[in-house]
């Protein structure tokens, strides 16, 4: 080829190039993942090529090289993979990718700006995306056959000249002149910085060159690791390296908890590894990272029609070289193969709760608070997730213990079937507590607002079960043998001195003597209010309505100051009355926690009392 070679890229649509430039305006950055990807492809085929014998490959290490010119304005991607020749340039460059492109933006371009945040991790646009931020593109390329080097230039209008070349190595050099409103692409930083995003693990090593002086001692080093911890066969993978590579991958100092690593055969044939990160307490959002790559390529984070969205809570990366990347959220939403992607991940997790709680039941036992929250949601998210790790499900006991809920439930039978006690506050509730435990009863710990949600859900799916607080169940656990006399006269006062004129009383005997009056609230009303209140934090609108909480007060006929309290109304109303007032006090104080109000009349009413004691 002698001469210059001069020609217009013809396409069927109008001037393509305008369309491209302002595409995915906020996702420029994928451009120099596109170029980086076609030079590993570049390497791989020589490679494939080489295995088959169709090549002799010489000495010279595969690699790619990123280098920035800050004066000449230029990034170049060069590979010494399998070139092109003239003709395989100009079907590949300035036809069929071409062509590519346009099928892809006509597709996605009619359907909206909707449709543009719905491409998953943006492939598709290839070579093309070059021009995003370049006013022009060169190639330089020699193929491995014999064939002369070309050389091929392209400006952002889409008009292009071919002429020989006198690039004498085999491979692809690639040149971008960026445009001067992309000058952010002529920072060493930003390069670094995407280069670390998008080829952090690409299988071929690659070299930057920033254009700045290098030291002399400095040895080169690639930006990537071209073997990723995923690819690798679990078992030769140590603990150690899988902590090294989630610091690293997640820049997270925490030691992740545990972690599962995935290797899917034919069919799936997806690879990844997921961690359960530490949380540090129940009140940090569990925000998870999920990276999917695509042949150690970078896709994209969070995918949630790869991964169901709960397991987002989780860290980890995911390979799935089979998954058709250049389409739209709703085609993987119906899509079969990514819905057993997603089923197979599912049942990993699971199946890997399941098989530490059988095989070391202890190690289970201390990460239990830290999953919980993830376990939980996850059940509440997804029956099958539930049907999968029902078992494994532990409730963590007062005294700091765990049980599974059919061993709670079975170990209850004889005292209270079917029903898992609770508390949600044990220093609130601890008068409660201890008088469940002191009839053998054991009671279960809640310490996430979650907790309360996720026993709503496993009564309806456990048949028969009831999640009841300490507070609710009073008089069918704790009552005693004795009769228990009501009092006309006592009620009254109880009513006047609680302020709450229709407020429940009930006379029961109780086993423990010790306490006087205790409150009682149902678990269903009690729920409500949650319920309400929860609503109302989470923005919505309108008055708390007002749901009656159905409360009682429950006086207990076997303590003997309810039996003085009665002699007492006879002979000195003020001293009974005074008496009430602070007994009923008490049993709210063990309940729930005082208002402000309700705090400093009940300590005026202390000092007073202990004033009277020290005379
Ligand atoms: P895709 O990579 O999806 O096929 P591209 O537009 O990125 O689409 O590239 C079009 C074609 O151009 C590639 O399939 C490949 O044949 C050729 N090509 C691009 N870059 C290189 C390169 N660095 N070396 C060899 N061939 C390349």
């Amino acid at each position: 080829m002698n001469e210059k070679q001069k020609g217009g890229i013809s396409v069927n649509t109008e001037n393509i190039f305008p369309v491209i430039k302002k595409w995915l305006y906020s996702e420029k950055d994928i451009f120099l993942r596109e170029i980086v990807s076609n030079a590993t492809d570049a390497i791989t085929k020589l490679k494939r090529l080489s295995s088959l014998g169709q090549y002799s490959a010489d000495e010279t290490p595969y690699r790619i090289d990123v280098r920035l010119d800050k004066d000449a304005k230029t990034l170049t991607v060069e590979d010494n993979g399998i070139g092109m020749t003239e003709e395989e340039l100009k079907k590949y460059i300035c036809s069929i990718a071409l062509s590519g492109a346009v099928d892809f933006l006509q597709k996605y371009e009619g359907e909206g700006e909707s449709s543009k945040n719905g491409i998953i991790g943006h492939f598709g646009l290839g070579f093309y995306s070059a021009f995003m931020v370049s006013d022009t593109v060169e190639i330089h390329t020699k193929s491995y056959t014999d064939a002369p080097a070309v050389h091929w230039t392209c400006s952002a209008d889409g008009d292009y000249e071919i002429e020989a070349d006198d690039k004498s190595s085999r491979g692809t050099e690639v040149i971008l002149h960026i445009s001067d409103d992309e000058a952010a692409y002529l920072e060493s930083g930003k390069i670094r910085e995407m280069l670390h995003k998008y080829c952090a693990f690409m299988p071929v090593e690659i070299y930057f060159d920033d254009g700045s002086e290098k030291k002399e001692d400095e040895s080169e080093q690639p930006i990537n690791d071209t073997t990723p911890l995923w690819q690798k066969v679990p078992s030769e993978c140590t603990d150690e390296n899988y902590k090294d590579f989630y610091h690293k991958v997640f820049a997270d100092f925490r030691e992740p908890l545990f972690q599962i690593h995935i290797n899917a055969d034919y069919p799936l044939n997806f690879k990844g590894i997921l961690y359960f990160p530490r949380i540090n307490n129940s009140y940090e959002s569990i925000e998870g990272q999920v990276k999917l790559y695509y042949n150690q390529v970078f896709v994209a984070d969070n995918i949630k029609e790869v991964i169901p969205e709960y397991l987002l809570m989780l860290k980890g990366v995911l390979d799935c070289p089979e998954l058709p990347l250049n389409v739209s959220r709703s085609y993987l939403q119906t899509n079969s193969y990514v819905a057993k992607v997603s089923a197979h991940i599912v049942k990993k997790v699971a199946d890997k709760l399941v098989s530490m709680y059988r095989e070391d039941r202890a190690q289970y036992e201390k990460v239990w608070d830290d999953i919980k929250t993830f376990v939980e949601y996850a059940c509440m998210r997804d029956e099958k997730f539930w049907n999968r790790t029902k078992d494994v499900i532990l409730l963590k006991l007062t005294d700091g213990t765990h049980l599974n809920i059919n061993d709670y439930l079975e170990s209850a039978k004889e005292k209270h079937e079917n029903t898992v006690y609770y508390t949600t506050d044990p220093s609130l509730q601890a008068q409660y507590i201890a008088m469940y435990e002191a009839q053998g009863i054991r009671v279960v710990e809640f310490d996430h607002m979650l907790d309360t949600q996720f026993a709503a859900m496993a009564e309806s799916r456990i048949s028969g079960a009831k999640f009841v607080r300490v507070d609710a169940d009073v008089a069918s656990v704790l009552k005693g043998d004795g009769t228990a006399t009501e009092s006309k006269a006592l009620r009254d006062l109880l009513c006047k001195v609680s302020g709450n004129e229709k407020l429940n009383v009930v006379f029961e005997s109780l086993k423990d003597a010790d306490i006087p009056m205790i409150l009682n609230v149902s678990e269903e009303s009690r729920r409500m209010e949650d319920m309400m209140r929860m609503y109302r934090m989470t923005g919505g609108e309108g008055e708390m309505p007002a749901f009656p909480t159905d409360t009682t007060l429950i006086v207990n006929t076997a303590s003997p100051l309810i039996a003085q309290i009665g002699d007492m109304l006879n002979a000195d109303s003020q001293k009974a009355e005074s008496l009430a007032a602070y007994l009923y006090r008490l049993s709210v104080l063990s309940q729930r926690r005082f208002s402000a109000e309700e705090m400093q009349s009940f300590l005026k009413d202390s000092y007073r009392i202990l004033f009277e004691l020290s005379k």
